[in-house]
């Protein structure tokens, strides 16, 4: 028999590191170069559209159309240069990943010849017959029309010969059909909001911008050794693979030396995202071997979730060119680590950073404390829509499943936050501030600096740290889009902010002094919030149970978690906030349902086809050669001598035979299982019957197989195994 692993793994040894030609610049100087920004705005476009549009994009000025020609125009002066022939709107479906329509510029001049054309309404909005999209029933076939429209915040670019214009995807009625659009309505909200709330301290503060740093998770495997895996190819993840010996027990991957193929691979890849405008800052080993991360700096958030996008599908490109595929799967091999994808998040105003402790003054240092008792308030009142926004199909194998974070959410703040919050609760009111004329405010608040200190003990374990400066949100995905999350936590932020400046709007009105009224309020909400922190070990079984006993959502099923964005309480945050619609969020669940079964109906597939065309044949004819040998054993010596001598083989025989047996009759009630669930209308029902009877049945077949890898003839065996995925590079 021919074996396909051999060879990969024979061709995946021999490469050598990709020679990668550094440009002549200091990543500085070629930072942005394919990106229409502010140097290159100021140079392509007149004053006062130059003007015009930096208010649009820095204070959420109205844009005016009667610029979009002018602006089309530069950006066309600017493509043209760099060899560019086709634009293309760019936008973020409700599937994984972007989308993209390339037109070229031409068009006829009338006279029989072309000429290259850009046109202010190209720029702006496009109608997209893009009914193949998941739309959740908002669209119905015959009203196919879906409109991108362009999101001037985040800057065009250049990749290869194409103009990358992000855009923002509707339906012809107004509904979002993609993430970009309830997410810019989301910052505003919040945006809103939070510059509501900082007046109370600083009358001056125009506008609150939400910031995002993640930091993103990946494998890398090489690309032959990826081919001859099917269900890496179809599904992301090994359907079936025994744990290599070693793996990740002696920690020696962890920020462990980068291997010379994957540095070419990053060194490629960072320098092309850095001429993208994307500001690469970090890469380092991951826990896992093969498993490595990516961080930039943190920007806007909107621009931070492009990027992101941008970075993904670039990271893919680059890494075929070095003999690599890069798995974003959030569990691709079981029994190591799994990526996810830190979602830093943090709120700063026009003058500074909202979520930074030292503060000079007191009023900073109340600030500080109203905007971190707001964030966990939000956290707490939507912890099971927080995680229903990080859930999926594949990411419930990080969440809850063998691996940490669980799945509920929690907040960690460490020792000093703490104390600093029990002493607000509990001090006397008079003790705790006092007014002193001139001088301000005196807030008898400890030492805010020492929260530093607490940086460097950080829990791991966490779903919502503190940070610092920031809150880290480490349940999402690595392969996630993050505005998913990311519109949930500023909705649900603008909420708790509104309703905060409510209450001490109220209090104020009967006459109360203002400072008095949010110490007031802030005391009721740091008790109500107590639930959601938890300082303690997440892994822990304990904290289950605790959990429970707080009223956290503990709930595992990742089907029955999406009913989360049903709730009532959720759909008056998104609808006061103004974020999402109900209709939106109805026909976004049943896009949510739909993908969760078509993951899991394809895993089933491919299990079945592994199965039958590799697995039971391998071990079959592994079967028969021994059943031969034994049969030879009883020709050449007598019955006695023989029972001893095919004592073993007539074991692995009858071990062989029971596995398959079972697999056989497992990829059969598989199938079964989804003939029943496909004839399920439902889409939650359906859903929630491929959870429950379907996945289990995969991880069953799957335990079965991994033995037979164990006692099968490794010359016979065509799956590259793990120690060859996850060490050969
Ligand atoms: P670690 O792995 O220790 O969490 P990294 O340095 O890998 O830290 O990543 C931290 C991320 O947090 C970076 O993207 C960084 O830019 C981002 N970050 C730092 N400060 C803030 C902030 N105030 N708001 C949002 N993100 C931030
Ligand atoms: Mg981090």
């Amino acid at each position: 028999m021919e074996n396909f692993r051999f060879q990969a793994v024979t061709e995946a040894s021999k490469k050598a590191p990709l020679a990668v030609k550094a440009p002549k610049e200091r990543p500085s100087e070629y930072f942005g170069k394919y990106v229409f920004n502010r140097a290159k705005m100021q140079k392509y476009l007149p004053e006062d559209v130059f003007q015009q549009l930096t208010d649009v994009i820095d204070n959420g000025a109205h844009f005016n159309r009667s610029i979009a020609d002018a602006v089309a125009t530069g950006m066309k002066h600017w493509a043209q240069e760099n060899g560019v022939t086709h634009y293309t709107h760019w936008f973020q479906p409700l599937t994984e990943g972007t989308a993209e329509k390339h037109d070229a510029f031409v068009e006829f001049d009338g006279k029989g010849g072309m000429i290259e054309e850009f046109s202010g309404k190209l720029l702006v909005q496009q109608e997209a017959d893009s009914s193949s999209f998941p739309n959740g029933g908002i669209r119905n076939t015959f009203e196919a029309r879906g409109y991108s429209a362009w999101d001037p915040t985040s800057p065009v670019f250049i990749i290869d010969d194409t103009l990358c214009i992000p855009t923002i995807f509707i339906s012809y009625t107004g509904e979002a059909l993609d993430y970009k659009a309830p997410l810019l309505r989301s910052l505003h909200a919040v945006d809103v909001a939070a510059t509501q709330v900082c007046r109370y301290f600083d009358p001056n503060v125009k506008k609150v911008r939400a910031n995002l740093g993640w930091e993103q998770e990946y494998f890398l495997v090489d690309e032959d050794l990826y081919h001859a895996r099917p269900d890496l190819m179809l599904t992301g993840r090994t359907l079936m693979g025994h744990d290599s010996a070693k793996n990740q027990q002696m920690d020696d991957h962890y920020l462990g030396t980068i291997p010379d193929r994957v540095q070419a691979f990053m060194k490629d890849l960072e320098i092309q995202a850095l001429e993208l405008g994307i500001p690469c800052k970090t890469r380092h080993n991951e826990v896992a071997p093969n498993q490595f991360e990516l961080a930039p700096i943190f920007e806007e958030c909107n621009l931070a979730i492009d990027h992101n996008m941008l970075l993904m599908s670039l990271m893919k490109r680059v890494a075929r060119r070095h003999g690599f595929r890069v798995l974003l799967h959030e569990k691709p091999f079981a029994g190591v680590n799994g990526s996810g994808k830190h979602n830093n998040w943090s709120l700063c105003t026009d003058t500074g950073v909202l979520l930074h402790a030292p503060g000079k003054t007191a009023e900073d240092n109340l600030r500080f404390v109203v905007f971190l008792v707001e964030t966990l308030m939000s956290v707490y009142k939507h912890n099971g829509l927080l995680k229903a926004s990080i859930m999926s199909a594949t990411n419930a194998h990080r969440l809850g499943a063998n691996e940490a974070p669980p799945a509920i959410i929690s907040s960690f703040l460490g020792t000093q936050l703490t104390e600093l919050l029990n002493h607000i609760e509990v001090a006397d009111k008079e003790d705790l501030f006092t007014l002193h004329g001139k001088q301000g405010m005196m807030l008898d608040i400890p030492e805010i600096p020492e929260l530093f200190i607490d940086n460097t003990d950080r829990n791991r374990t966490s779903p919502f740290a503190f940070t610092g400066n920031r809150f880290e949100f480490r349940a999402v995905g690595s392969e996630a889009n993050c505005a998913c999350s990311m519109l949930v936590l500023n909705a649900a932020m603008a909420e708790a902010l509104t309703n905060f400046k409510e209450r001490v709007d109220a209090l104020i009105e009967q006459g109360e002094d203002q400072t008095s009224a949010i110490i007031d309020v802030l005391r009721e909400d740091i008790k109500t919030c107590k639930p959601i922190h938890f300082d303690g070990n997440g892994y822990s079984e304990e904290w289950v149970e605790e959990a429970k006993r707080r009223g956290l959502d503990c709930e595992n099923s990742c089907p029955v978690i999406f009913d989360r964005y049903l709730d009532e309480d959720s759909i008056k945050m998104f609808e006061s906030t103004g974020v999402m619609t109900r209709s939106e969020l109805v026909a976004r669940n049943e896009v949510k349902w739909e993908m969760y079964t078509k993951k899991i109906q394809i895993e089933a597939r491919v299990m079945g086809d592994l199965t039958m065309n590799h697995i039971i044949p391998v071990a079959t004819f592994y079967q028969s050669q021994l059943a031969n040998n034994v049969a030879r054993m009883f020709e050449i010596f007598n019955r006695d001598e023989a029972e001893k001598l095919t004592c073993r083989n007539k074991k692995i025989i009858l071990e062989i035979a029971e596995r398959t047996k079972i697999i056989e009759t497992g990829v059969e009630e598989l199938i079964n299982a989804r003939k029943v669930a496909n004839k399920i209308e439902n889409e939650r029902e359906k859903a929630i019957a491929y959870h429950d009877n379907v996945e289990p049945m995969i991880e069953t077949i799957r335990y079965h197989i991994d033995k037979l890898e164990l006692i099968v003839s490794d010359e016979l065996w065509t799956l590259p195994k793990y120690r060859e995925l996850m060490f050969i590079r």
